[in-house]
Order: C-alpha cells, then sequence, then structure tokens
C-alpha cells in the first residue's frame, strides 16, 4: 500500500477559521494513525489576498492546539519548498508541459472584453461552445499569439476541457460524484501579469510532487475536484491521484448555513483559535485560547463535529482520537457548531485536571486580581483550585469560587447576613473561636466532629451556626464543605476571620 502522506493547505489570507482547524486536526489524525507523515504547505499565490501576520497565526494555532507538523516551511522536508510562492520554477515546467500537449492554451482576452461577454451572452462561460470565438491561441493564428507574447500583451493559461466527458471524483466519505465535463469551464490556471499559477494548477502540481496521498478538505472544494481529477489526467499522473475525502461543513447554531465569523460576533463566542488583530482594520477577534479553553477540550469539540465514534462515548484524549477516527464515521450532513458543548467540553477536562497543573494555570489570573501567588505555598493554591474545580467550565472562573482562600472577606454577603446573623450570634461565634482554640489538630476529620458535637450539646441551630460561621470565613454561605476550607485555611487564619466577622457582621434592622 501507498504510504500515507497528507496535507493541510491554508492560505494565509486572514486567521485560520475553526473550520480550518478542524481540517488540520483530521488530516492530524489520519496521518498518525496510518503512520503516514503530515505536511503543512502555504498555499500564497493569491498575493491580492496576502495577509501579514497569518502564516505566523496559522503555525501558532496548531502548536497550541498540539497539532504536530511533521514537513513544512519550518520543519523542513525532502518536498520543499513547502510554501508555493517559492516554487515558481516548478510550476512555469508544469505550465508548458500541458501547453505543450494541447492540453491548455493562451488566452488574451482583457477583463473588459470577458465583461462585455458576459453581458451579451446569458450565462456566459468560457468553454468548449464559446472558445472559438474568444481571442486565444486556439482561435488565432499562431504568429498572431506570438507576436502579443512577444510584445509583453497580458495572458492566462487556460485548461482546454473536453465537452461531455463523465468525471467521476470517488471521495471517501461522499462516494461517487458524478459530474458531466461541459459545465466546467476552462479554469485560469496561470497569470502572466504576476508570473503565478492559480490555485487549481499549484495545488495539483504540489499534491502530486509531494506525493499526498489523501486529499482532506472542506465541502467547499468539492466543486473543485472534478477539474482536480482531469488535471492529474492531463498530466497523466492517474495512477498517484490522492483519494478525495470532502469533510462536511460547519453550520451554523441553528444549522442554517454555514458558519461565520459574524455568527461568533453575534452570538458571543470565537471562530478563531487564538486572537486576532486584523493589520487593516485593527479589530480583534476573540480566540478561544484568550476566551481561556484548554486546548485538549478544543480538539474533542472539533473531533466530534463531524465525526462521531458510533456509540455515545464523547470524552477522548488525542492518542484515543488517533485510535478510533475513521472516515466511515464521518457525516455527509453538516455538523451544527453548538458553542454550549464546546463549554460543557471545557468543564470536563477542567474538572478533571490535576490539581497541581490546575494551580499553575491559575496563577495568571491571581496576578489579574492583585494577588501575589508566591506568598502561597504551591499546595495550598492546588488544594483551593481543586475544591471549586467542578463549578467552573473556565480557569478564569475558579477566582469567583475560590478567591477566599487567598483575601479574606472584608464585605459580608447582605441577604445571608439578613438570614443568619441574629442578636447573640457574635456570643456564639466567641464561644466558637474557643472551642476551636482547643483543638489541636486542625484536619477536617477531626475538627467537624468537635465542633458538631459543641453545636448539639448545647442545642444550637445547626444551620444558623454553621452558616455564621461560614459567613465569617468565605463572606458569603456558599463553596466547598466547611471544615475542608478551615483545614486548608488553618486555626489562626480560621480564627483571625471569625473575630473580623464578629467585629465588622452586625444584625440586619
Ligand atoms: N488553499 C486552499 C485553502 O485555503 C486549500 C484547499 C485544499 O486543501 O485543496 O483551503
Amino acid at each position: 500500500m501507498r504510504k500515507v502522506r497528507v496535507r493541510f493547505a491554508p492560505s494565509p489570507t486572514g486567521p485560520l477559521h475553526i473550520g480550518g482547524v478542524r481540517t488540520a486536526l483530521y488530516n492530524y489524525l489520519f496521518a498518525r494513525q496510518m503512520g503516514g507523515s503530515m505536511i503543512l504547505r502555504i498555499e500564497d499565490t493569491d498575493s491580492t489576498r496576502f495577509v501579514p501576520g497569518a502564516e505566523e497565526y496559522i503555525n501558532e494555532a496548531l502548536q497550541w492546539l498540539g497539532i504536530g507538523i511533521d514537513e513544512g516551511v519550518r520543519e523542513g522536508g525532502d518536498y520543499g519548498p513547502y510554501k508555493q510562492s517559492e516554487r515558481r520554477d516548478i510550476y512555469r515546467t508544469y505550465v508548458k508541459q500541458l501547453l505543450d500537449a494541447g492540453k491548455a492554451y493562451y488566452a488574451f482576452d482583457t477583463p473588459e472584453e470577458l465583461d462585455a461577454k458576459r453581458a451579451e451572452v446569458a450565462n456566459f462561460q468560457y468553454d468548449a461552445s464559446t472558445r472559438m470565438s474568444m481571442r486565444n491561441s486556439l482561435s488565432m493564428p499562431a504568429d498572431e499569439v506570438q507576436a502579443l507574447i512577444d510584445g509583453g500583451h497580458k495572458w492566462v493559461v487556460r485548461f482546454k476541457i473536453e465537452p461531455n466527458r463523465e468525471v467521476l471524483v470517488n471521495d471517501l466519505i461522499r462516494g461517487e460524484v458524478r459530474i458531466n465535463s461541459s459545465v466546467l469551464d476552462d479554469k485560469v490556471l496561470y497569470k502572466s501579469a504576476d508570473d503565478l499559477p492559480t490555485y487549481h494548477l499549484a495545488n495539483i502540481v504540489d499534491d502530486h510532487l509531494m506525493e499526498v496521498s489523501h486529499v482532506i478538505r472542506g465541502e467547499e472544494w468539492l466543486p473543485s475536484a472534478p477539474l482536480h481529477v482531469l488535471l492529474y489526467e492531463a498530466f497523466g499522473w492517474t495512477d498517484t491521484m490522492p483519494q478525495w475525502v470532502h469533510l462536511p461543513l460547519l453550520l451554523k447554531p441553528d444549522g442554517k448555513g454555514k458558519l461565520s465569523k459574524r455568527d461568533g460576533d453575534r452570538l458571543g463566542f470565537p471562530v478563531f483559535p487564538l486572537e486576532w488583530h486584523d493589520p487593516k482594520s485593527g479589530d480583534i477577534s476573540s480566540g478561544y485560547r484568550e476566551a481561556g479553553y484548554l486546548p485538549q477540550a478544543v480538539i474533542n469539540f472539533l473531533a466530534l463535529l463531524g465525526w462521531n465514534p458510533g456509540d455515545d462515548r464523547e470524552i477522548f484524549a488525542i492518542d484515543d482520537l488517533i485510535k478510533e477516527f475513521s472516515f466511515e464515521h464521518c457525516s455527509k450532513k453538516g455538523a451544527k457548531f453548538d458553542y454550549e458543548k464546546g463549554k460543557w467540553f471545557n468543564h470536563e477536562y477542567l474538572s478533571a485536571m490535576d490539581d497541581a497543573q490546575l494551580a499553575q494555570l491559575f496563577k495568571p489570573v491571581m496576578a489579574q486580581h492583585g494577588v501575589d501567588a508566591t506568598a502561597f505555598a504551591d499546595e495550598y493554591i492546588a488544594t483551593a483550585v481543586g475544591l471549586v474545580k467542578n463549578r467552573c467550565n473556565f480557569v478564569k472562573d475558579l477566582w469567583d469560587n475560590c478567591a477566599f482562600f487567598f483575601v479574606a472577606p472584608h464585605t459580608y454577603a447582605e441577604k445571608d447576613v439578613r438570614k443568619r446573623w441574629k442578636e447573640g450570634t457574635d456570643a456564639i461565634m466567641t464561644e466558637l473561636i474557643g472551642v476551636l482554640e482547643g483543638i489541636a489538630d486542625f484536619s477536617a476529620t477531626a475538627t467537624e466532629p468537635i465542633v458538631l458535637d459543641w453545636i448539639k450539646a448545647h442545642e444550637y441551630h445547626m444551620g444558623n451556626v454553621m452558616n455564621a460561621f461560614r459567613l465569617t470565613v468565605v463572606g458569603e454561605c456558599k463553596g466547598p464543605h466547611m471544615f475542608v476550607i478551615t483545614e486548608a485555611l488553618g486555626k489562626a487564619e480560621t480564627i483571625a476571620r471569625i473575630k473580623r466577622g464578629i467585629d465588622n457582621i452586625k444584625p440586619a434592622e
């Protein structure tokens, strides 16, 4: 069997869209599963659409997500250069090959002439039925053609498509797609104006030369596939034509139409992996990384947008995805982009994360809130985040749930005070301080029975006393188990907080 070689071939025309990331991911999963190679090819032949910073953005996004590249501009490899603008000489050779074989021809029609023709002929298409009425090397005498070329007249090379032939695209997801070649136009393959090929020619030549075995790309490229099949034939490369795989579209959350950047803006979720600062407009588009997503969660979320394991499992680490991924389980139907599900995945990965690791991610959040993380032991921070992580979707949410571990409360939730702090509560809290002072082992398991027994012995109201206690320590009546909190805070800090509560909390009028 042929060695598996796949490529992700983005054009650096802006930030990589989340749909493009999914394409990269499926290429990667398949390459790893098959022990093949993953190529990153930069398709930058359309200089008018080039955006500075886009290529760096692509690299950074793939790196953040852990989508490893085996061959590429930065990685090197035996099939380079991996950037199309550095392969001009190669394309020239292959365009010449098609011209010499009579499978392509020069065309001289100016944009104005083409517009005039379109205005004159309804549904005009440059093809076998019209090409002889146009200005090209098929309709004009050879000396005239040469004179135009020599005179520096702008020309393009068009692919000469034979009409009325059945073209078969064999696609691993879509099955056999057949079209009649007459619906295709004589696509422009090369432009003298920029001395560069168009996407179609460069793409095919590179896939061939880079020995790409599977072309895995978004469904929006399916209409180009018949042309690509014909190009492989025209070059005589049919034997090594790659297997086509067109992935289902990513749809808007309501399933009506393709997911766009505007949906993200409208509905308030990122459609880009990383934040993007548009160099021209200065606009900032939000990214998953900056929104607080864990890369593993984004990978898991994207993997299931278009693929399913055949059962109802949802949590897949990257290695499991590599094992289980298959095109048979990719759907033909578009995949609805369910942003809430994305949050759910992040929640799952956050709650499953090792506390010590999570503590490291939390330190910058502490700093944002003016807390010096170095003032606390790593284990203490880990305990704090570990106690609240399953209440949070994002690392930054941890703060609201565990800030009291780092900053003693200086205000107290009003409605809790009204409910739990009565005339006489301060006296009971003073008594509680005495009880706590007498406890040598401040662990939760040792402290809990002593305090509860004291409450019972005095026939105090369990709920009121425990909540008043919590109010002084946390600042409000919620949070993890009370004695786990006091164990982490330690005896001195717990007692100091109760004292501060007694001094500062006044019963509501
Ligand atoms: N350069 C194309 C893109 O930007 C590549 C399409 C393909 O994979 O053939 O998506």
